[in-house]
This record gives structure tokens, C-alpha cells and sequence, in this order.
């Protein structure tokens, strides 16, 4: 062959190559669940070129070679997103959840490469159960969060796509009472930060570690964060195009950290209401980690309840994140989160809006290319038989799940076998990111 023949049957290679390594998929979809609209269409289509979608209609042409999943008796919607977990979290089965001591024990007695093992396996938990995207925000393991987020993206381990923090960073002792022989306790599991330098500081070398959003612990001492501690930790993380998660009790601290330009209140037990209309003006997310009743106890869950009122009649946005660190015989990881479902249905808020809770309010809290099913979007979805817009409760059947285009799970059966491809991705440009708003 000439040369001209070798760059001739090259090109003609690498375009098959091209072709051939298109993974194509068709979804016969029975009702498509459209969260933005809280409606379900009948028998949907969706096409899936390397796990984005393409094409979303009623008569699509199968391209030749693709795919096709027959979900044509099934309810088809995006993948969940938990905006608040701690996957290398997880205080001993009965354990008292509301006693704090358990939460900083854990941290104090369980390895780092054992709280990282116990990950994977929240992980993979939550990907059976149809979640598709989590944001991670602290108790990380000493940046474990960090290595199972590349352990998933590498191939390693079956698992949500992951938004990690890194080290909570906080005030001086953390979310605990420190003694003067030992003020260290808290560390590594929170970054202690108590000036404007240091907390950016922290920002930075969370950064460092691989960090793709903050997450700062605003009032568990007795002096909380003020409004600029707050701006200046909005300003540096957004610098790097990341936003700034705020875990914030009181309603002091949700205030600050609201006028500051959080993207999200994590927790917010007890915002005033104009709190609760700031945040609707500022588009800051209410994420409440509503615990149900099994776990909170009646009294608390009523409170609960209450502020899920509040907030959904306000119009304050708000995402769905659960905060589950608990274990429960029998119960996985996965099932746990959705438990917390009761939690808006008994406040009331209808259906259609918790469904945009589990998804695209999630995903546009976290800035990332998912929560609907629509041209353009990553492939993240699953299906399970009831109808979600009547009984929310449905998400608790998933049977199918893919996450960027590849099936995880299917009639029920959850589909890993060893890797034969695995790479090792280190340190990425930080993820694309809305930025955060700015402060006036
Ligand atoms: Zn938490």
C-alpha cells in the first residue's frame, strides 16, 4: 500500500470505529413522567446516543444497531438527586439518631479506610434505588467522599454520579463540644475556620483536594458566622465557579446565610418568613433534610411538617435532600432515603412538586445537565410501575436504572460485574457550575 492508500483506509477505519463505538439506545417508555410540568404522556420514546439523550417523541426512527428497553408497561421519569448525604457516614445500627454523641463517636473510632468501604456500599445502595446524582456535603472521611467520586467516574465501583465537599469547615469545634486537652477531636472531620483568611483558606485547600462544592457549618457554637464571613466564602468559592452549601439552624444563621448568597440552606429548621421570602427572591434552596417520623419522633416531625408548610406556601425553592447517616436492619441505604417522601406528602405539597424536588430543582441547585428527561440532558433515568403524579410512594419501586446512558439496573436485577475497563481519573478542572449570585 502507498502511503496515500494507508491514510485512505485510516480514515475509512477510524470512521467505522467512530460509528461502531456510538452506543445508541431506544426507550419505549409506557407513561413519560415531564416533571416540569407534572404530566405523564403515553407511550413515549427516547433516544440516547452516548449517554445524552437526543430525541424525546411519540415516532422516532430506531436508528440500525440501537438498543431498544421496553419500558411500555412501566412509568419512565429522571433520576433521583439527593442533595444532602454523607454516603461515608454511617453511625451504628441502633444507635440513638437523635443523640449527637453517636454522630461525633463514629467519627472518632471508625477508620478512614473503613468509612470508605462502607461508601461503596452506600453508593452503590442509592444507584439501586434510583439515584442517579448526590451532592455529598461532609463527613467525608478524611476527602473518602473524593476518592469514591473517582472510583465511580473510573469505573471501579457502580455508583451515583457525585458533587463532593471535601472537609466540612466550620467554626472552632466543629458541630461539638471540644475540651481544652484535646481541642483536636473534631479534626479531620471539620476544617476549623474562624476569620475571613481562614475560611478561604479552607476553601482553597478543599479545592485542592478535589472539592466541587462548599459546605459550611454556620451556627453549631455559640458564636455563628456572620453575614461577611459568609459573603467571603461565597466570593472564594465562586471564584472557581463553585457554590456554597450552608448547614444553618437557627434563624439567625439561615438569615446571614441567605443575605450572604448561599445557594443552599441545609437543614433550616425555623425560618422567619421573611427569611423564607428572601430566600424565594434570592432563589436560595430550601434543603431540609426532613427526617420521617420513624426516625425524628412525632413531636419533631410535626415541626417538620410545619416548616415544609411554610416554605411550599412561601414559594421558597426546595430540593430534596435527605441527610440520612442512620442505619436500620433491613433496610439499605437507598430504601432509607426514600422514606423520607412522607415527609412532603403528609405537609401537603402536591405531587408534581416533590417529583421536581427529587430532580430538576435538585439538579439546578447542583448545576449540573440533568433532572429532566429532554434533548440535551444526560441519560439518568428509571421507571417503576405506579403513577407518581397520583401516589409518590411509586419511587419507591424502582426497577430500572440508567445513569449516563448505561443500565445499572433492570426488571428489578441490579447489573455489575467486575470492570474490564478502568481508568484512573485524578484531579479535574472543577465541574461546570452556575455561578453563584452576587451580593449587593
Ligand atoms: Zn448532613
Amino acid at each position: 500500500m502507498n502511503q496515500r492508500s494507508i491514510l485512505l483506509w485510516s480514515v475509512l477505519f477510524l470512521g467505522w470505529t467512530w460509528t461502531a463505538s456510538a452506543q445508541t439506545t431506544v426507550i419505549k417508555a409506557g407513561h413519560l413522567v415531564d416533571v416540569a410540568s407534572g404530566t405523564a404522556t403515553k407511550n413515549q420514546m427516547i433516544l440516547i446516543v452516548d449517554g445524552i439523550i437526543k430525541e424525546v417523541g411519540s415516532n422516532i426512527k430506531t436508528p440500525d444497531g440501537a438498543e431498544v428497553i421496553d419500558l411500555s408497561k412501566s412509568y419512565v421519569m429522571p433520576g433521583f438527586i439527593d442533595s444532602h448525604t454523607h454516603v461515608t457516614m454511617t453511625t451504628m445500627a441502633g444507635a440513638d439518631i437523635n443523640d449527637f454523641g453517636a454522630y461525633y463517636y463514629t467519627g472518632l473510632v471508625e477508620t478512614t479506610a473503613f468509612r470508605a468501604i462502607q461508601g461503596v456500599t452506600q453508593a452503590q445502595s442509592l444507584l439501586e434505588s434510583g439515584f442517579t446524582y448526590i451532592r455529598d456535603v461532609g463527613n467525608n472521611a478524611l476527602y473518602a467522599d473524593i476518592e469514591i467520586r473517582r472510583a465511580i467516574e473510573g469505573g471501579w465501583i457502580p455508583g451515583p454520579n457525585v458533587i463532593a465537599s471535601g472537609r466540612l469547615i466550620s467554626p472552632f469545634g466543629g458541630q461539638f463540644q471540644m475540651q481544652p486537652e484535646k481541642p483536636g477531636l473534631g479534626n479531620p472531620e471539620y476544617y476549623y475556620a474562624d476569620s475571613i483568611d481562614e475560611i478561604r483558606k479552607a476553601i482553597r485547600e478543599n479545592i485542592h483536594y478535589g472539592a466541587t462544592v462548599i459546605k459550611i457549618i454556620v451556627d453549631n457554637q455559640p458564636y455563628i458566622y456572620s453575614v461577611e464571613d459568609i459573603a467571603a466564602a461565597v466570593d472564594e468559592a465562586g471564584d472557581v465557579g463553585l457554590k456554597v452549601a450552608a448547614h444553618a439552624y437557627s434563624p439567625e444563621a439561615i438569615n446571614n446565610a441567605v443575605v450572604a448568597g448561599v445557594a443552599s440552606i441545609e437543614h433550616g429548621n425555623n425560618p422567619s418568613d421573611e427569611t423564607l421570602a428572601l430566600m424565594k427572591k434570592m432563589g436560595t434552596y430550601l434543603v431540609g433534610t426532613d427526617f420521617p417520623a420513624s426516625q425524628s419522633g412525632q413531636e419533631r416531625f410535626e415541626l417538620i411538617l410545619a416548616r415544609n408548610r411554610r416554605a411550599y406556601a412561601a414559594g421558597t425553592p426546595m430540593a430534596f435532600g435527605s441527610d440520612v447517616t442512620y442505619s436500620r436492619p433491613g433496610w439499605t441505604r437507598g430504601e432509607l432515603t426514600l422514606e423520607f417522601l412522607e415527609s412532603f406528602t403528609l405537609a401537603g405539597i402536591p405531587n408534581d412538586y416533590i417529583l421536581r424536588m427529587f430532580t430538576m430543582n435538585a439538579a439546578d441547585l447542583l448545576g449540573v445537565e440533568t433532572g429532566q428527561i429532554k434533548a440535551g440532558l444526560a441519560a439518568d433515568i428509571v421507571a417503576f410501575d405506579g403513577d407518581p403524579l397520583k401516589d409518590v410512594t411509586a419511587l419507591r419501586g424502582v426497577h430500572f436504572v440508567m445513569k449516563d446512558g448505561t443500565v445499572y439496573k433492570q426488571g428489578g436485577e441490579f447489573k455489575w460485574e467486575s470492570p474490564r475497563n478502568m481508568n484512573n481519573p485524578r484531579r479535574k478542572p472543577v465541574r461546570k457550575v452556575l455561578p453563584p449570585r452576587k451580593v449587593n
